[in-house]
């Protein structure tokens, strides 16, 4: 599309309008492209992972999984740190716990938390087929009541957040009490859907928890800590050294 030099005032504003309405457009297609891309070099799922979502959606859950290529993501990580003793906070069918349970090696364990006892019974057989059962254990229960019992089993390597997004504040604060340093804190949906950006949704509970969340993560001097732009945003952090 031919655009005109535009000069100043009104005819400047809707040119500056205008080439980042048409900018976004593009950047959209070439993300969009560009995870594909990404995702099918990369992330294959394989039989058992595709199991997990056929499993999923034959017991009427929710379709809210990670993507595979944010799988690989958490796996990536965890495996970079050498992680072995890992906590997730929002089990649903063990697909994303599998993703991370496939990092740990032998003697490893990810103590995932659900508070629905049928997401919880799906996401064992999911374990169990998936050949990570030995790794993974499943807890029934409310995630700030589960966290309070868990202080107690710590320090742990790393947070894997994807739970109640206005709990995710509290989340972090036990988060940041039981990693050890140079553990990592990740949370699933930090751009939830572009809504933490638009002002028509600021007022949204979730929307507030999920800010908060971003700005403690970013604010606080125990931390290093970004957001990941893979699918809908994994928000990383770093325990540093005291
Ligand atoms: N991490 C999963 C998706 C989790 S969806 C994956 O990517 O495969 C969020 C899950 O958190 C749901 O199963 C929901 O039941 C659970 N959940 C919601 N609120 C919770 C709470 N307060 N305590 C524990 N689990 C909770
Ligand atoms: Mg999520």
């Amino acid at each position: 599309m031919p655009r005109q030099r535009a000069s100043g005032g009104n005819a400047g504003t809707l040119y500056l309008f205008l080439a980042l309405w048409g900018a976004g457009q593009l950047d959209e297609i070439t993300q969009d492209a560009l995870s594909h891309y990404t995702r099918d070099l990369f992330a294959r799922e394989d039989e058992a992972l595709r199991a997990i979502r056929a499993r999923s959606d034959a017991h009427g859950l929710p379709r809210i999984h990670i993507r595979p290529e944010e799988g690989l993501m958490l796996q990536f990580l965890l495996t970079a740190i050498g992680a072995r003793r890992v906590v997730e906070i929002g089990t649903l069918a063990g697909y994303s716990g599998t993703w991370m349970a496939r990092a740990l090696p032998a003697g490893g364990r990810l103590i995932t938390l659900e508070i629905d006892p049928e997401h919880a019974a799906v996401a064992r057989e999911s374990f169990e087929q998936a050949g990570v059962a030995d790794r993974v254990e499943v807890r029934v229960g409310h995630a700030l009541e589960s966290l309070k019992a868990l202080s107690d089993e710590g320090p742990f390597d790393a947070v894997f957040i994807d739970a109640a997004k206005r709990d995710y504040p509290a989340y972090l604060d036990w988060s940041v009490e039981n990693i050890r340093t140079g553990g990592l804190i990740m949370a699933h949906n930090a751009f939830w859907h572009g809504r933490v950006v638009r002002p028509d949704w600021q007022d949204n509970p979730d929307v507030k928890g999920l800010r908060l969340f971003n700005r403690r993560l970013a604010e606080d001097p125990r931390l290093l800590a970004t957001i990941i732009p893979v699918g809908d945003g994994i928000a990383v952090a770093v325990r540093l050294a005291e």
